[in-house]
């Protein structure tokens, strides 16, 4: 079976006083015990973080880079984040492929050099609303998946979580349907199966985000391909307690 998980991103917003406050509501909040929840950050934040945040939960990066070190000014390498305390790393977010402008190609090469550094990683798929409208929200969703099928091999996969997100449902308070949800879900999951193995399809989590709130991720929790949420907006707020529990 398999745990449900439930990440944060905070995307680029925080500041010293505010983290620290969230962290302090965080690390008072009474959660169930088999959930899996990880926070991402912004780079500077992350040693704040790693130090502060109660240690049944883990720090994710939000990006990085393809080489361990070297003349890339401005790039942060995987090891980097594994060296100030980060265990995970969000990787082809949406904002990332359509605000920044990264490939398929370049996400699977963060994936690679991420799981080599000891990450795991969290990577991020999702149709635009013009793809959904035109049905071709499983073609783009499968190449996203594809490049990276292609490019790791089947043991990798028990370290990732992929996370569903339609680009139309991003901090648009336009949540997927709990039927919606499930319908993507399960094509990714018989994707996994033919494009990977029987074993990487039934053991790979996979989560559903976009407008995710305390409210609304009651009845998607229930649905059985939904294994857990990455949660923007709602991970800035005391409410994403409420996502945690979401099963309960
Ligand atoms: P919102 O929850 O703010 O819609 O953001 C979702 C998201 O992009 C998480 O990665």
């Amino acid at each position: 079976t398999r745990t449900f998980w439930v990440g944060g991103n905070w995307k680029m917003n925080g500041t010293t006083a505010a983290i620290k406050d969230l962290v302090n509501t965080f690390n008072a909040g009474s959660t169930a015990s088999d959930v899996e929840v990880v926070i991402g950050a912004p780079y500077v934040y992350i040693p704040l973080l790693a130090d502060s945040l109660r240690k049944d939960w883990a720090v994710a990066g939000e990006n990085c880079y393809v080489k361990p070190s070297g003349a890339f000014t401005g790039e942060i390498s995987p090891e980097m984040l594994a060296d100030v305390g980060a265990k995970w790393v969000i990787l082809g977010h949406s904002e990332r492929r359509n605000v920044i402008g990264e490939s398929s190609e370049f996400t699977a090469q963060k994936v690679v050099k991420a799981l080599e550094a000891g990450l795991k990683v969290v990577l991020c798929v999702g149709e635009l609303l013009e793809e959904r409208e035109a049905g071709t929200t499983q073609t783009v969703v499968n190449s996203q998946l594809d490049a990276v099928i292609k490019t790791i091999k089947e043991a990798d996969w028990v370290n990732i979580v992929i996370a569903y997100e339609p680009v139309w449902a991003i901090g648009t308070g336009k949540v997927a349907t709990p039927d919606q949800a499930q319908e993507v879900h399960a094509a990714i999951r018989e994707y996994l199966k033919i494009a990977v193995s029987s074993k990487v399809a039934e053991e790979t989590r996979i989560t559903y985000g976009g407008s995710v709130n305390g409210k609304n991720c009651k009845e998607t929790a229930q649905k059985p391909d939904v294994d857990g949420f990455l949660v923007g907006g709602a991970s800035l707020k005391p409410e994403f307690i409420d996502i945690v529990n979401a099963t309960q």
